[in-house]
């Protein structure tokens, strides 16, 4: 993406004070762990249900711990005042400027063009959601999240939370390199917050009240993969700018692969349970975000009907 010299976004919130407290990132094998668990099931499969979901909320978008039981709705929006306070500690220890800041702040900032555009054609207007960087841990609206959780939106504060040792992670551990693939990232959690302006997802936090666990799942597949179709739309104008290089859409889609359910499950311990998938398998996750990339359109990201 050639995306240098380009605007950055002004809604980046540096809240990555900690940021040389080393094993609190992603990488830390025990932080995978961390996540307050709720008693949910508290039977011998239990580690398993923890590894998943924690899994899982690497792509989610939302606090797995609300999945667990043990938070208080990491999707319900209007949660309490409980921002996040970033008050103070922008400069000094935290690296001001990085590439990889500039990149999320170009990023974001195409985000905001576009989405104010879609928003303008329908009569809507689209308001700018704050992305937190933050390191190892944060509190969000959404409650207290670690790293290990991944990137993940709130409904509540309008955020985005971003680790962003969590790229390094997608390249690491799960195969899904290049730049585009973070955007990717970046722009799956801009749809949640795109849902959550146009109440698609207030709607679903209603329905999921009288949702069995299974049902559930489903209905949080449907949510994520149109999560995954609006990061193509955005994929889709941004390739109208001429900015995406070659591979760029191709590192997409394979971080789409690399983070279906069923690709981690397997990955992550040898067999997949398909009840438990709230993200989607990776095809179903490649076609939503090529389907949307390939036309622009939001009326081809129903995904809220029908098959998947
Ligand atoms: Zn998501």
């Amino acid at each position: 993406m050639l995306w240098k010299g380009r605007r950055q976004s002004d809604n980046i919130e540096d809240d990555r004070s900690d940021s040389d407290s080393g094993g609190g990132g992603l990488g830390g094998g025990g932080g995978q762990f961390r996540i307050p668990i709720g008693g949910r099931t508290g039977g011998g499969g239990s580690i398993f249900l923890v590894i998943l979901v924690v899994l899982a909320g690497w792509y989610f978008g939302f606090d797995p711990s609300t999945i667990l039981g043990g938070g208080d709705g990491g999707l319900l929006p209007g949660g309490g005042g409980q921002i996040t306070d970033n008050s103070g500690q922008d400069s000094g220890t935290a690296p001001a400027n990085d590439e990889m800041k500039q990149f999320v702040a170009t990023v974001l900032a195409e985000t905001e063009d576009t989405w104010t555009g879609i928003f303008k054609s329908q009569g809507l207007t689209y308001e700018d959601p704050k992305l937190v960087l933050f390191s190892g841990q944060v509190r969000s609206a959404c409650g207290f999240a670690s790293a290990a959780a991944g990137p993940f939106y709130c409904p509540g504060d309008h955020k985005v939370y971003l680790d962003m040792t969590f790229f390094q992670q997608l390249d690491q551990q799960f195969g899904a390199s290049g730049e585009f693939a973070r955007a990717y990232v970046i722009a799956h959690e801009i749809g949640h917050h795109v849902q959550n302006l146009t109440g698609i997802m207030s709607k679903f936090n209603q329905m999921r009240q009288s949702m069995g666990e299974v049902e559930a799942n489903q209905m949080s597949v449907r949510i994520e993969l149109q999560a995954d179709c609006f990061a193509g739309v955005w994929a889709h104008y941004t390739g109208q700018k001429g900015i995406l290089e070659q591979g760029d859409i191709e590192s997409a889609l394979n971080a789409a692969k690399q983070i279906g359910d069923d690709t981690l499950q397997k990955k992550m311990q040898g067999y997949v349970v398909p009840e438990s998938f709230n993200h989607g398998t990776s095809q179903q996750r490649q076609t939503w975000l090529a389907r949307g990339y390939k036309s622009g359109k939001l009326s081809d990201c129903n995904t809220l009907s029908g098959p998947i």
